[in-house]
């Protein structure tokens, strides 16, 4: 792979609107990307594997738990400096990104929100430093796009729970050593329950042959009659609104991460179209090349302003989900977008893995699909605005 030359773009300047410490948060992001990431990620990304060489690396950048307190080891930092460093880790790779996502919003938010003190602290040190691994559960083979019909139960046999179910495409789940699963009571209400690796008749078989987000690991959880002890259930909230609650963290971690996919696939694109030359002049003369290149810097500008907005509003805890919603749809296809007109200008040099162009246009693929479809989230902005409910 090329070395990585990487210049973000910052064409409205938006530097301005950031504070020395998110600039300090972001740009150390990015050196350790560069330096930890970029030499690495396209081969991991061939062979189909995750690095965890980089587990600790992340720790240390405070990619696991940015917003969780110090107290229990995360790193104390603002919505924005969160976004940023999302950010930058998925200007990298989205799979890798992927596991920072679901260790922090997925797993410890869950735990620092709606668990018990003794849970927390528990279980919040070890997931910061990244001595533990986590996943969360919530897609079954027949429930995705519609959790709540989810059929994963458990039963209370007075001193134990009885879990009993499945889930599928789960993001670290091959290596978790405890996984945040959502199932049913016996009423049919929905509790998060810490499952731990080890438990009897808990398994977490590997999903091979994906060719998107090759570089994170995905897996099922099966639960054949595991007994969880009661103390492991996340108390302090129940019902769908729980695991809503933690993908509104992480959909907000995602909305910045695409901004960073989308990033680099321009700044990659317009270094090549001044280098390049056919016809006798660079490619990045013709017009239809610096359509595409205008084009990019502009929905690039549009999603960062939309995208610090949104930080300043969850910073102040008024963002609403639907607010959310709209920026993980428009960012993520903006990126996917964007990933397809520069690989274009990348020609057949586009293709290959001298380039990161094909890899984040692959793992958008599935940025697009998890956490809500596309489809998904433009009915919650259509629902937000109408009032009027299309999945009912
Ligand atoms: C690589 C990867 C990692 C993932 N990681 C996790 C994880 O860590 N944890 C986890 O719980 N899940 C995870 N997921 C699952 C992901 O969230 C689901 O794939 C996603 O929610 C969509 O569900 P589905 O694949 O079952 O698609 P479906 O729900 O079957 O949707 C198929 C199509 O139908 C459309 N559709 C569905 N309902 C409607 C409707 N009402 N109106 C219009 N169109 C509709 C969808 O938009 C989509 O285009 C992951 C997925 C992938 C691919």
């Amino acid at each position: 792979m090329k070395p990585d030359l990487f210049q973000a773009p910052d064409y409205y300047n938006l530097d301005e609107l950031l504070t020395e410490e998110h600039k300090l948060v972001r740009n150390a992001t990015r050196d350790w990307v560069k330096k930890e990431v970029s030499p690495i990620i396209e081969e991991y990304a061939q062979k189909a594997e995750f690095p965890n060489q980089i587990i600790n690396g992340l720790a240390e950048i405070g990619a696991f738990g940015p917003y969780i307190p110090t107290e229990y080891g995360g790193a104390g930092l603002d919505q924005i400096s969160y976004g940023l460093i999302m950010q930058e880790i998925e200007r990298g790779d989205s799979g890798i990104r992927s596991t920072a996502s679901v260790q922090s919003s997925l797993v410890m938010y869950p735990i620092w929100k709606y668990g018990t003190e003794v849970q927390r602290k528990k279980y919040l040190p070890k997931l910061a430093s990244g001595e533990w691994m986590g996943c969360f559960g919530l897609t079954e083979p027949d429930h995705g796009s519609n959790p709540g019909g989810m059929t994963t139960n458990f039963k209370d046999k007075g001193d134990h729970y009885l879990l009993n179910g499945a889930k599928m495409w789960i993001s670290n789940a091959p290596f978790a050593q405890v996984a945040v699963v959502w199932a049913k009571d016996e009423s049919g209400r929905i509790h998060g329950l810490l499952v731990e690796r080890g438990m009897e008749g808990f398994s977490t078989p590997e999903t091979h042959n994906k060719w998107s987000l090759r570089a994170s690991a995905t897996g099922e959880l099966i639960f054949d009659n595991v007994k969880v002890p009661k103390e492991n259930i996340l108390s302090n909230k129940s019902g769908l609104g729980a695991p809503l609650g933690c993908l509104d963290s992480a959909r907000y971690g995602i909305a910045w991460g695409a901004i960073g996919a989308a990033m680099d696939c321009y700044d990659t694109a317009l270094r090549y179209s001044k280098e390049r030359t056919q016809f006798g002049k660079p490619i990045g003369q013709f017009q239809l090349q610096q359509k595409k290149l205008a084009e990019m810097i502009t929905e690039i500008t549009k999603a960062q302003l939309l995208t610090w907005r949104l930080g300043v509003l969850r910073n102040e805890s008024k963002a609403t989900s639907a607010q959310i919603s709209m920026a993980k749809r428009n960012n993520v296809d903006m990126a996917l977008n964007i990933a397809r007109e520069a690989r274009q200008i990348l020609g057949g040099m586009g293709i290959t893995g001298e380039y990161s162009i094909m890899r984040h246009m692959m793992n958008l693929e599935s940025v697009i699909t998890y956490e809500g479809t596309h489809d998904i989230h433009l009915l919650i902005t259509g629902l937000d605005v109408t009032g009027l409910n299309a999945f009912k």
